[in-house]
This record gives structure tokens, C-alpha cells and sequence, in this order.
């Protein structure tokens, strides 16, 4: 029988009545004749509500303790749900990651998943249940429990398919698939019949948040099919996979969507002198501190002075201010400026790669607009804008204009 894992958002179980819905689609992908595991996130803000708990009693709560507490809303979620599936008459059984043999490294709060020992599950599977798996979470060698990082449930529902060989994984959301742009803020996107994941990798990377970014890294690199599909109505979703089947046309001759992002901040170091070893000094201490830095800009110099600009996310801006404040007399920069309200846009698609032309008409769609650029990054597949933050709803509709989205 072929199995399919489907992944369930935190606001698809958000209440009673919701986890009733949920059982309800499964009980439906196991009537097609599916062996069904399906990995669960907690209920609604569970998570936020957990760490902010944590706080009240601890403002520096240990890691390995935040990983026991945090992976709790995954395993409450997972067995009312399992609950649901025996009340519709259904065998069912709830995992949480251990019992799963989900595997991971000791590094608590963003743990990396080293091997699935899936024979719990396959047991499971073969007796006739739907499983139902905490997503979000693991086991150390040492028997102590991990979770993946915010948003980890999707990696774990693509781990889980990669080692069980699954047909697919259908990621069940409250969005009912990829769009060309973000809807809430422009009304002509258009859902995607199917991206590959080099595009949904940029994407992710430059905003869109409808999928945990290491999720489709795994998926892309086990070539695991993605499934983005509503958990509330059967319109058909985006499928995310390695693209060779794709309408080659399309492929070739489009901008496949736009992405944005305004959690971006950026630092300037003014009047650096143009010398060996300054990079380094500036980025290996930001390194130290945790900082990732995004975009790196340095200027052309003038009298062997130069100035170079760099954006990380607004949470890291006061960190990498003190950093760069503390090191800026050590390299003879003459100011560090700063700027919190800044945004990305980014248009990403395969056609893109090797056809001139895609970044002078996103240059000029913007400048259109009356839109400042302050920096630009480029891949292969992605031109990327980084502009005011009031001015990006703007921006995502000039580009989504220039480049014909709304066009099917
Ligand atoms: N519950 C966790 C979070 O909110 C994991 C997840 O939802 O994927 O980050
Ligand atoms: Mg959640």
C-alpha cells in the first residue's frame, strides 16, 4: 500500500472542532487505500504560549529544559487528535518523537535530525493504524529530549516521508498553496500549479513562510515531492518537486513569484580604510555573537576609503550594533549608521537563469513606482531589492504587473 504523510499546522488544530476537521481528511487519504502517518504541530499558539510561560518563571530558561516543556504542545495535539480517529471508529495511535525513533544531534532548540529508526511506525502502519507523530522533536543519544527549531514540524514530516519512502508529503495549511505573490497584499496572485525546489528554496529564503526552509532543503535534496493543499476545502494545492516534468515552456519563460520580507535592518560602516583584513574583522566577531548577516555591500573606494553595508534581521539589529560599536575604533571606521525599517523584494524563477533582461525591467518596474533601491543581491534564479518597508506593498505590485503574474 503506498504511504502518504500529511503534516498538520498549528492552526489547523487550534480547538476541538478544527482536530475534528483533521480526522476527518485523514480518515479520507486512508479510504483511498493510503497508509496514513501523519505528524502534527500544536494547537494554535501553544508554542508561544509555553515560552512565554517559560519567561515568567525563568527570563533565562535552560535549553534542555525549554526543549522538555516546549515539546509538550506537539504531544497534547497528537493524541486528542488520535482520540478524534478512534471516536470516528478508526484505529489510530499516537507517537511522540522518541517513540517515532526520531533521531537527533544534542543541540537543544535547533537540533538536527541524524537518522529515523522507523520500524515502530512500519509496525504500526502494518497493523492496520493511522500513526499520528508529534511533530518538532527527537532524542539524543543520551535520551534527552530535542526540539528542531520554530516552525520544525514541517522537517519532520519530510524526514518521516524520506525515511518510510512515502508517495508524497502533503503539507495541510491555511493557505491553500504557493502563490505569485503574497494575497494579503496583492490581490492578483495566482496559485502555482507546481515549483520546483530551487524556486521554493529561494522563495522561502527571501519571505515566504508557508514552508520551514529546512524542510525543502531535505525535500530537494531526497527528492521528496511536496504537496501544499488547504486543511479546510478540497482546492487543488502546489506541488513542490524536481521540476523535470514541468510544462518546459512555463519553465523557460517566467518569473514563477515574488517574495518579500520586512524583517530587514541594515548596518553601515562609513570612511573604512581600503586594507586587508577588515572583512574579516568586522564579520568573524558577528559570527562569534550568533548574528547572520543577509546582504554584504562594499562600496568602490575613493583614496583607499571605503564604506560597507551589511542587513541582518531587525531581532539581531541592537546585537550587531554593539558588536560593530565596539570594533569600529579597532578598524578607523568613521561612522556605524543604522536602519531598522528596511524590506526585501525578491522575484525568483529558473527562467531567469542565463536570460538578460529580468533585473533591468525589475529596476525599472520599481523606479516606475518612484521607488528607491538601497541595495541589490542576486542568485542565479533570484534578483533580490532591498527598499523602505512602507513602500513594499507597492513594490510587490508594480513586479507582479511587470512580470505579467496574474497571467495564467
Ligand atoms: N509548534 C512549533 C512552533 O510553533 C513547531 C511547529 O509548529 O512546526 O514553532
Ligand atoms: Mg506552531
Amino acid at each position: 500500500m503506498p504511504i502518504v504523510v500529511q503534516k498538520y499546522g498549528g492552526s489547523s488544530v487550534a480547538d476541538p472542532d478544527k482536530i475534528r476537521n483533521v480526522a476527518q481528511r485523514i480518515v479520507k487519504s486512508h479510504a483511498k487505500g493510503n497508509q496514513v502517518v501523519v505528524v502534527i504541530s500544536a494547537m494554535g499558539d501553544t508554542t508561544d504560549d509555553l515560552i512565554e510561560l517559560a519567561h515568567k518563571i525563568n527570563d533565562r530558561p535552560d535549553n534542555r529544559e525549554m526543549d522538555v516543556l516546549l515539546s509538550t504542545g506537539e504531544i497534547v495535539s497528537s493524541a486528542l487528535l488520535t482520540m478524534a480517529l478512534h471516536k470516528l471508529g478508526y484505529q489510530a495511535i499516537s507517537l511522540n518523537g522518541p517513540q517515532a525513533g526520531i533521531l537527533t544531534d544534542a543541540a537543544h532548540s535547533k537540533a538536527k535530525i541524524l537518522k529515523i529508526e522507523s520500524d515502530r511506525i512500519v509496525k504500526e502502519l502494518n497493523a492496520g493504524k493511522i500513526v499520528i507523530v508529534a511533530g518538532f522533536q527527537g532524542i539524543t543519544q543520551d535520551a534527552d529530549m530535542t526540539t528542531l527549531g520554530r516552525g520544525g514540524s514541517d522537517t519532520t514530516a519530510v524526514a518521516l516521508a524520506i525515511s518510510l519512502k512515502a508517495q508524497v508529503c502533503e503539507k495541510l495549511t491555511d493557505v491553500d498553496g504557493i502563490y505569485t505573490a503574497d494575497p494579503r497584499i496583492c490581490p492578483e496572485a495566482r496559485k502555482i500549479k507546481e515549483i520546483a525546489y530551487d524556486e521554493m528554496l529561494e522563495l522561502t529564503s527571501s519571505g515566504n513562510k508557508v514552508l520551514h526552509i529546512r524542510a525543502v532543503e531535505l525535500a530537494g535534496h531526497y527528492n521528496m515531492p511536496i504537496l501544499v493543499v488547504s486543511s479546510f476545502n478540497d482546492s487543488p494545492g502546489t506541488l513542490i518537486h524536481g521540476g523535470d516534468s514541468m510544462d518546459s515552456m512555463e519553465v523557460h519563460n517566467k518569473v514563477r513569484g515574488i517574495a518579500h520580507d520586512i524583517d530587514v535592518a541594515k548596518v553601515t560602516l562609513t570612511g573604512i580604510p581600503n586594507q586587508p583584513g577588515v572583512a574579516a574583522a568586522i564579520f568573524e566577531p558577528l559570527t562569534k555573537a550568533g548574528i547572520s548577516v543577509d546582504t554584504i555591500v562594499q562600496n568602490a573606494f575613493k583614496d583607499n576609503i571605503t564604506d560597507l553595508t551589511f542587513t541582518v534581521s531587525r531581532g539581531d539589529l541592537k546585537k550587531a550594533n554593539d558588536v560593530i560599536n565596539s570594533i569600529a575604533k579597532n578598524i578607523k571606521a568613521k561612522e556605524v549608521v543604522t536602519d531598522a525599517k528596511l524590506a526585501k523584494v525578491s522575484i525568483v524563477g529558473i527562467g531567469m537563469q542565463n536570460t538578460p533582461g529580468y533585473a533591468s525591467k525589475m529596476f525599472s518596474a520599481l523606479s516606475k513606482a518612484g521607488i528607491n533601491i538601497q541595495l541589490i543581491t542576486t542568485s542565479e534564479i533570484r534578483i533580490t531589492c532591498i527598499i523602505e518597508e512602507t513602500r513594499v506593498k507597492e513594490a510587490v505590485l508594480a513586479l507582479h504587473r511587470a512580470f505579467e503574474l496574474e497571467k495564467d
